[in-house]
């Protein structure tokens, strides 16, 4: 399933009727129509100056990476395209953003036209689909790591439509100890913890995150006691101490087409290879249970983002690709921010 989504309103009265969405090509056309009849009107000779200004008001409703960029492309579509036609009135346009806050009245600004721009949510053939497979009090459809359909494992999802539920490292956190306590003591060493690392590592991509957030650079930190010295073993409940705090980190994927694309290439290779990696599995192995996943469990690889700013300027966020964490764009340099 790859069905995507749909513009989210939050039930907002008067959304549907009054505003215009961005969320599809035809969508787009609309807006660009209705901004071209803005200045039409806007010229007019027999308007006041208020009424001028009230038919280039555009507001975006939401403060996301779509509603700044579309004000960037709004506010860059005027004086790369529209002053020479429409001169008169080139100091009248005004673009305002609204962002959050729960009693937006966006009637009580003059305005003509605008954009509801608050993300998405579930398509109504999805929410379906999910009655039928018991998702029904879910928000989106729920995948596991491998983007099976839970409930439904036959059936796979990416891209908007699903997000992926990540098992928590507490709820398998005897299972784990039971497999890495092989002279079953009832105590792991280190040497013991660092047979199954790898496979926690894989399984449990939140492991990672958080040792990057405490600074620690290997997992076997995790044992070491509150004063920082090494142990030498530590039994079920020190262990599920030492784990407690991992599934904090615990993260969503953006809705991007980013995460969209990598989903599908991870999907088309895990079908290409499903005999191969059935007959010898390269995924981590299960702790509940016995042998190894066939394959390795999808992981996003964050490539940074960029949104446009308007007027030749840009801001990135570079964060995994080795450069700072943002940067501000401006024509061909960049400032560090
Ligand atoms: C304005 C805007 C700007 C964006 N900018 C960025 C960006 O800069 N970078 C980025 O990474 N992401 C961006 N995104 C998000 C990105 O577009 C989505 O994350 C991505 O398209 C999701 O891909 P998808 O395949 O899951 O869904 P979609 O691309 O929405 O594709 C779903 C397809 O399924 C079809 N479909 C729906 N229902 C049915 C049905 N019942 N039967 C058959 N077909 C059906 C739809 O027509 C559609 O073609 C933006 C989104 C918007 C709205």
């Amino acid at each position: 399933m790859a069905l995507g989504a749909q513009i989210n309103t939050f039930n907002t009265p008067g959304v549907k009727e009054n505003c215009h969405v961005l969320k599809e090509v035809d969508d787009a056309q609309k807006i660009r129509r209705s901004v071209i009849d803005c200045f039409e009107k806007a010229v007019l000779p027999c308007l006041s100056d208020e009424e001028r200004r009230k038919n280039l008001h555009f507001v975006i409703v939401g403060g996301g990476p779509t509603g700044v960029e579309f004000a960037a492309e709004l506010h860059d579509f005027f004086p790369d395209d529209l002053v020479k036609i429409y001169r008169t009135v080139k100091d009248l346009l005004k673009i305002t953003i609204i962002q959050s806050g729960d009693h937006i009245q966006v009637s009580s600004i003059p305005h003509v036209l605008v954009v509801w721009s608050t993300g998405v949510g579930t398509r109504p053939v999805m929410r379906d689909f999910m009655e039928q497979i018991g998702q029904s009090k879910r928000h989106i459809l729920a995948t596991d790591e491998w983007l099976r359909v839970k409930g439904c494992e036959a059936v796979y999802a990416i891209g908007d439509c699903a997000t992926i539920d990540q098992h928590k490292i507490m709820e398998d956190i005897s299972s784990i100890f039971e497999a890495a306590d092989k002279d079953n003591s009832g105590t792991l060493t280190v040497e013991e913890f660092q047979e199954v690392v790898d496979d926690i590592l894989t399984r449990y991509p939140q492991v990672k995150l958080y040792l990057k957030s405490k600074h620690l650079h290997d997992v076997t930190d995790l044992l070491k006691d509150p004063e920082g010295n090494d142990r030498q073993e530590v039994d079920i409940e020190w262990f599920k101490l030492a784990l407690s705090h991992v599934d904090s980190q615990t993260k969503s994927l953006p809705a991007t087409a980013q995460v969209a694309a990598q989903q599908d290439a991870y999907l088309a290779s895990c079908f290409n290879c499903l005999a191969h990696c059935q007959e010898d599995p390269e995924g981590p192995r299960r702790f509940r249970g016995s042998g190894r996943h066939p394959f390795l469990p999808f992981q996003y690889k964050h490539f940074g983002q960029f949104a446009p700013l308007g007027g030749e300027q840009a801001a990135a966020d570079c964060l995994e690709t080795g450069f700072p964490r943002a940067i501000a764009l401006n024509g061909f340099g960049f400032n560090l921010v």
